[in-house]
């Protein structure tokens, strides 16, 4: 089948670092269009405009949303109206309810729309719940501990509300653990530690129905770590690198760290979904998230600046 065309939309760190390379890469897609308020792509028509976009280029019948999630939902609602399918990245918006509104938009229209979350496309989460899928689970435990000024550099809007603060890597943990455990969990409990100067947490202590427990923190310099431990019945888990590596009782037991399909199988599975005429819409990592600003203890700590 002939690739679609399709427009990126928030030409900034990830579009560059994933998006791009990987829609390059797939036989399902040709770059044809960027709509950006400063970025570009080489050799690809760039608006600034988005509603001029809409006007102009009715060729593009799917759009990819890399903004920051507060102002996603304007355009993911506008693209909907003008009758594009829509690919969103994690978390899919600022709030649940914006979320669900654009669901049952795309829903009317029969457009696809598509809540991506990367960390699910690790190599080692689909076989990490393969393995679950029959045992207990005793307890698990999530440690997902990285540099903020590493990985989000000068982004204050991580730190203005909506921003998610730690959560923004966070929720890459809770989507793994969401898709992974046999049995859906509940938040019981939270610590949040908001820098004195800042809107949202740089560090979060979860605990979860079931005897599942998380720790996020984004002061970690030198190794990064991104582990999910999990005890069952029948022996114990780890998925480590996020997601990339598992190990079964302390052996390695598949996955790879060193190339990161994320992105392209992203990009597969928006086409599959579009070919499908289907919507792929789960909310149950930032569930998590709501839950946790709504249920956390407030701890204030030194402030931060980048
Ligand atoms: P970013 O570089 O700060 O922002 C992406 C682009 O969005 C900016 O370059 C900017 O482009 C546009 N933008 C920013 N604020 C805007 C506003 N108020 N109105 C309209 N456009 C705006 O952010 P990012 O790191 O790429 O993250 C974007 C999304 O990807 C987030 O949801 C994040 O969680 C997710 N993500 C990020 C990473 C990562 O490593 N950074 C990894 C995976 C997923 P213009 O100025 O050209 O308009």
């Amino acid at each position: 089948m002939a690739a679609r065309n399709i427009a990126l939309v928030g030409i900034g760190k990830i579009a560059l670092d994933q998006h791009v390379p990987a829609i390059a890469a797939s036989p399902d897609w040709t770059l044809a269009a960027t709509i950006s308020r400063k970025g570009a792509v080489d050799g690809v028509p760039a608006y600034t405009d988005f509603a001029a976009f809409l006007a102009e280029r009715p060729d593009v019948p799917v759009v990819s949303l890399c903004l920051p999630p507060v102002p996603r939902f304007a355009y993911a609602e506008a693209a909907l109206l003008q009758g594009r399918h829509v690919m969103l990245e994690k978390p899919p918006g600022a709030t649940l309810a914006e979320v669900q509104e654009l669901e049952r938009l795309a829903a009317a229209r029969g457009l696809t729309l598509y809540t991506t979350w990367h960390s699910r496309m690790a190599h080692a989460v689909q076989p990490a719940r393969d393995w679950l899928t029959d045992k207990v689970i005793r307890r698990a435990h999530i440690t997902w501990r990285e540099d903020v000024r590493k990985w989000h550099p000068g982004q204050d809007w991580v730190f203005e509300p909506g921003g998610m603060g730690v959560f923004d890597p966070g929720i890459n943990a809770l989507s793994i653990l969401t898709h992974i455990l046999p049995q859906p969990v509940h938040l019981t409990g939270a610590e949040l530690e908001f820098p004195a100067n800042r809107q949202t947490p740089i560090a979060a202590r979860l605990a979860f129905s079931g005897n599942v427990t998380a720790d996020f923190d984004w002061r970690q310099t030198g190794p990064q770590t991104w582990d999910i431990e999990v005890e069952t019945d029948r022996g114990v888990l780890a998925l480590r690198m996020g997601g990339n590596v598992l190990e079964i009782d302390g052996q390695p037991a598949g996955g790879q760290a060193s190339i990161m399909g994320e992105y392209p199988a992203l990009y597969a599975r928006m086409a599959e979904l579009v070919r499908a005429g289907a919507c792929e819409v789960d909310l149950a990592p930032m569930v998590h998230v709501a839950d946790a600003l709504t249920l956390g203890r407030r701890i204030l700590t030194d402030p931060f600046d980048f």
